[in-house]
């Protein structure tokens, strides 16, 4: 259906070609009046694409999937998932869609994605296959503040007002997400290639995951093996970043983990203010499977589902196998715990050295006494960047036990933290849940004005600025106790 006029991109449809067994050729629905509500122009240009010309209508169009660039297949992927434990043997992109694959400027490969554009026949009974304004807006400045954060995430290119109205607990106005990535293969992708094509389409699979995020793989002598080695190291390295920003995925489904170590599907996710261990905000997580301190548990019963469906291709003795499988993802917490180790130190700026001993065990205490005092995370790093340059105060005013925030900060400065390379890890401006919760009622109301600046502020979040300082600040107590919600 792809026409001729301006602006083209090209596309790739690799997936959809490689692996029709996982995918169904799909079109977004028409969008009745469709409107630009937000362009990532940095991102666009990155990716090499003009944002004037996805300004223009036809440009509009493209990014909502109503013109299916040259070379371009829509698809719905096909998926299962864990979800809360439970397996679900047919998920798949239910309003979702790939595009195709987009190569930038570096010859790096991008999947261009949409979200909430329609039913598909993954859909669910009752599943609208649609999207509201607030949620996506929501993905858009938490991916994007994640990636100036520095922590491997999708990317925002676009959301667009399709002049839909959603039903949700009230009418909302609909919309679409269109988002880039590594790629959107997930550990839930291997477990339906697994149950619906057995190794042979597990291998194939396994192939293309390498040749796009594994290369170094491919020479490996067990290369299935060397991949599951890589997704575990940069599943560990993951979630050690979310850890140490204070980050809560809020539903960690395996069909919500990616094969590449990117953050991906951001649905009801947080960040932790007072500090608190068991926080959990998504108002379905009863339990708390999905609470903060639950991640990096969780994240490696994931990988073991993941090498489940890849255990005939590590060996054919099925005992080889299974010992292959468990040295592997035996890595998972030494390496998380190294990379949460060194990202602490970097936080208190402490030496690196692994050998260290006394500044180890000071990176650990410092999580005794944010939870000792529930402290606000991002801010208690923000105020010991003062503390590093000779002024306690800020920190100490934070304290409700002064003996024990004392005694922590003299071992602490014992061991000359470098205030510099502080003020580069601990960020000023997080999207903190009030201020993202504000934005998005805003500009669910029309006026986006509140959305762009917390989107500026943490956009560069290491620099702080004149005009932005409640984005520093906890929520007001009149805020009350934070909740999020699933039906996006
Ligand atoms: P998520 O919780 O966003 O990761 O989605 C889990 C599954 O539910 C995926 O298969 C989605 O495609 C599907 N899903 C979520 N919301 C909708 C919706 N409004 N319409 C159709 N499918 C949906
Ligand atoms: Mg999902």
């Amino acid at each position: 259906m792809s026409d001729t006029s301006q602006p083209d991109i090209a596309l790739d449809r690799r997936f959809a070609q490689e692996f029709p067994e996982l995918s169904i050729p799909w079109s977004a629905e028409e969008a009745a009046a469709p409107r630009l509500i937000m362009l990532n122009e940095p991102l666009a240009r990155l990716l090499g694409l003009d944002p004037a010309d996805l300004q223009s209508p036809d440009g509009v169009r493209l990014l909502l999937g109503n013109r299916v660039p040259r070379g371009a297949t829509p698809v719905a992927q096909a998926y299962s998932g864990h979800q809360f434990g439970s397996y679900s043997p047919r998920l798949g992109d239910g309003r979702a869609l790939l595009l195709g694959e987009l190569t930038d400027a570096e010859g790096q490969l991008w999947d261009m994605h949409l979200k909430g554009s329609g039913r598909t026949p993954f859909a669910r009974g009752g599943a609208d296959g649609k999207a509201a304004l607030g949620p996506m807006l929501r993905e858009y400045v938490i991916s994007e503040a994640m990636h100036a954060l520095g922590i491997p995430t999708s990317r925002s290119l676009a959301v667009l007002a399709t002049g839909d109205v959603v039903q949700r607990e009230k009418p909302l106005p609909g919309a679409v997400l269109t988002r880039v990535a590594a790629s959107h293969l997930r550990v839930g992708s291997f477990q339906y290639a697994h149950a619906t094509g057995g190794s042979e389409l597990v291998r194939r699979l396994a192939d293309h995951a390498v040749d796009r995020h594994y290369p170094g793989a491919a020479n490996a002598d067990n290369a299935c093996l060397a991949l599951f080695a890589s997704v575990v190291s940069a599943q560990a390295e993951l979630v050690a970043q979310w850890m140490l920003i204070g980050f809560v995925h809020g539903v960690m489904n395996t069909d919500n983990m990616a094969i590449s170590g990117e953050s991906i599907d951001y649905g009801p996710c947080a960040f932790v203010d007072a500090f608190d261990p068991a926080a959990v905000y998504s108002s379905i997580d009863q339990s708390g499977r999905y609470a903060y301190q639950s991640q990096p548990v969780v994240a490696e019963w994931n990988l073991a589902r993941l090498a489940e469906t890849l255990l005939p291709l590590f060996d054919d003795d099925a005992d080889e196998a299974l010992a292959l499988a468990q040295e592997a993802l035996g890595a998972f917490r030494c390496e998380y715990s190294a990379a949460w180790v060194l990202g602490m130190k970097a936080k208190l700026g402490l030496s690196p050295d692994p050998d260290d001993e006394t500044s180890t065990s000071v990176a650990n205490d410092v999580v005794v006494l944010l939870q000792a005092q529930s402290l606000d995370y991002t801010s208690f790093f923000r105020a010991l960047n003062h503390a590093a340059r000779g002024d306690a105060e800020p920190v100490r005013e934070m304290a409700l036990d002064l003996e024990a925030l004392d005694a922590w900060l003299d071992r602490w400065r014992d061991l000359a933290p470098n205030a510099e390379q502080m003020d580069r890890e601990n960020p000023a401006y997080i999207p903190r849940n009030h201020l993202v919760e504000e934005a998005l009622e805003a500009a669910t109301r029309g006026d986006t004005a509140p959305f762009h600046q917390l989107l500026e502020a943490v956009t560069d979040p290491y620099r702080e600025r004149e005009g932005f300082v409640r984005y520093a600040l906890p929520a007001p107590a009149s805020f009350g106790p934070y909740q999020t919600f699933c039906g996006t």
